[in-house]
């Protein structure tokens, strides 16, 4: 499908018709309201908005000791302004993350399916109301190609990215994951397959018997970001005849997740739609905090996108300042307040800020990014550029995955292709734990030199290997001596993989 001229189809985009008003209320109080209380945050944030030094420094260890937040310490976090505390609370982050991920940047590139959309966000260059956009939605082929040309350029995880259309249902997105499974591409050495080994999904709130069809399809993370918390600022931003003018429904959707089965869900808002951003950082961590107690499993990660300029959209990144040393305040605080959940900073910011963002806890980078509706494999054919009305909005980092794994490596970071976690069944409650003990960051030390291994050995440039050899010996080095038992096994895997065998994990 190629399509310049937008037309909803029949089925409509009639919110009574898609929403399951039964699977919004079974999740929240029978007295109304939902688990986000406006009124309660904001007073969270003003009660503690003067906090003492020792106060702080009582809550940095409560981070250490890999426990979740309590509300008024994640407001007494925000509240920081002094430069010397914040380098503290920074450090500690870095700490934080050292314990529970080790010293690790997973990598992934998303791929976007279809800019097909029946909602109306006022931010978004996909929506309905933007008729500049030159909408496409890729065929199966087209996925299938377009995930081959993922895998030639070293990518292991994608991100598959669906604007809300009854073209791009459930059934649809379960298809694409298939799609993307499928492509196999022939490596390097003789013989050598390589493919995606992870599809996580970005896309509308769906209904339980619609989760479940995604479920079976093989998805990681399930990806909905509430965009803002703010109940009234929702509902300027998202027009109320439409969809995602449900607040409810996209609230409860991880609920829903659960309950089919999915137990590995991201968080996210999109900062600088509203000004309240501390707002935004408090609610995200009271999200994370209900999931935690409706089924004992916290969000697997949070994103921080910040609003970029969209084509159709007249909106501006002025209107709501959120600057760069906002942006790491609100990373920082968010990796202390729920320790052992992911972060991701997408390359929707530039290199120089994510750089900063390492330092303080970030767990996860896209690279390589196209977000152009088949644009991997126009990128290939030499046709690929960013134009605002063929794409969501304009990126920040147009690194390539082999740059921004060399620039890592020259900061002393190992980037991982680790996939390992949810074909080990190492997801939901049974991950939770490994996670606060800090196990699960054995793990990812371990697989991110084998898979780190695997791709030097498979895409890198003579240059780049040579630049990224000492990060990697340096992580055998201090597996060798932190696991002395366990060494062997892994050493034996790596020399398995230096030998040609791949995708061999723990
Ligand atoms: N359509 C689905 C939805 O809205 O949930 C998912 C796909 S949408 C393409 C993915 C995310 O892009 C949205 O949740 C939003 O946070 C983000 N986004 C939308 N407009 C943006 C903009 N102008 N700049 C940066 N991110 C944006
Ligand atoms: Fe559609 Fe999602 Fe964009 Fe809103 S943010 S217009 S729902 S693609």
């Amino acid at each position: 499908m190629n399509d310049t001229d937008f037309a909803c189809p029949r089925t409509g985009s009639d919110p009574s018709r898609i929403i399951k008003r039964d699977q919004i209320a079974r999740y929240l109080p029978a007295s109304g309201g939902d688990f986000i209380d406006d009124e309660a945050i904001r007073r969270g944030l003003a009660d503690n908005a003067r906090p003492d030094k020792q106060r702080i420094r009582d809550i940095l260890q409560k981070s250490l000791a890999i426990q979740t937040l309590a509300p008024d310490e994640t407001a007494a976090l925000l509240a920081v302004d002094d430069p010397d505390l914040l380098a503290e609370m920074m450090d500690t982050a870095a700490k934080v993350k050292r314990f529970v991920y080790d010293n690790r940047i997973v990598t992934f590139a998303p791929m976007y399916i279809s800019s097909y959309c029946i909602n109306r966000c006022k931010y978004c260059g996909f929506s309905l109301d933007n008729k500049k956009e030159r909408r496409r939605c890729l065929a199966m082929p087209e996925i299938t190609r377009e995930a081959e040309a993922m895998v030639r350029r070293g990518h292991k995880r994608c991100m598959a990215v669906f604007g809300e259309h009854p073209l791009t249902g459930a059934r649809f997105i379960s298809d694409s994951l298939a799609a993307i499974y499928e492509a196999k591409v022939p490596g390097r050495r003789p013989g050598a397959v390589n493919n995606i080994r992870r599809v996580n999904v970005n896309a509308a709130p769906m209904s339980v018997e619609d989760l479940k069809i995604v479920h079976e399809a093989g998805i990681g993370t399930f990806q909905v970001f509430q965009e803002t918390y703010d109940h009234v600022a929702y509902r300027a931003l998202h027009p109320a005849n439409t969809v995602k003018g449900d607040y409810g429904w996209r609230l409860t959707c991880f609920h829903r997740a659960f309950d089919a089965g999915i137990d590995d869900v991201g968080l996210g808002v999109l900062f600088g739609i509203q000004p309240d951003w501390k707002f935004e950082v408090a609610a995200l961590v009271a999200h994370a905090r209900e999931l935690e107690r409706f089924s004992g499993i916290g969000p697997h990660t949070f994103s921080v996108p910040r609003m970029h300029a969209a084509s159709g959209s007249a909106m501006t990144t002025a209107e709501n300042p959120f600057s760069d040393d906002d942006f790491v305040k609100a990373v920082t605080v968010l990796r202390l307040s729920v320790p052992y959940t992911g972060l991701i900073v997408t390359a929707r910011e530039s290199k120089a800020l994510r750089d900063r963002c390492l330092a303080c806890g970030i767990t996860q980078m896209d690279a390589g990014t196209r977000i152009d509706i088949g644009g991997y494999s126009a990128d290939e054919a030499g046709t690929a550029g960013q134009d605002i009305d063929a794409q969501q909005f304009m990126l920040g980092d147009s690194r390539s995955l082999e740059q921004m794994v060399t620039d890592l490596a020259r900061q002393g970071v190992i980037t991982s292709f680790c996939t390992a976690g949810y074909r080990c069944g190492r997801t939901g409650g049974c991950i939770m734990d490994a996670l606060k003990t800090g196990k699960e960051g054995t793990f990812c030390k371990i697989n991110a030199v084998l898979t780190f291994r695997e791709w030097l050995d498979d895409f890198a440039s003579p240059e780049s290997a040579a630049a990224c050899e000492p990060v990697l010996e340096k992580e055998l080095a201090e597996i060798a001596e932190q696991f002395p038992k366990f060494f062997p096994q892994v050493k034996a895997r790596y020399d398995r993989i230096c030998a040609g065998e791949r995708d061999l994990y723990f």
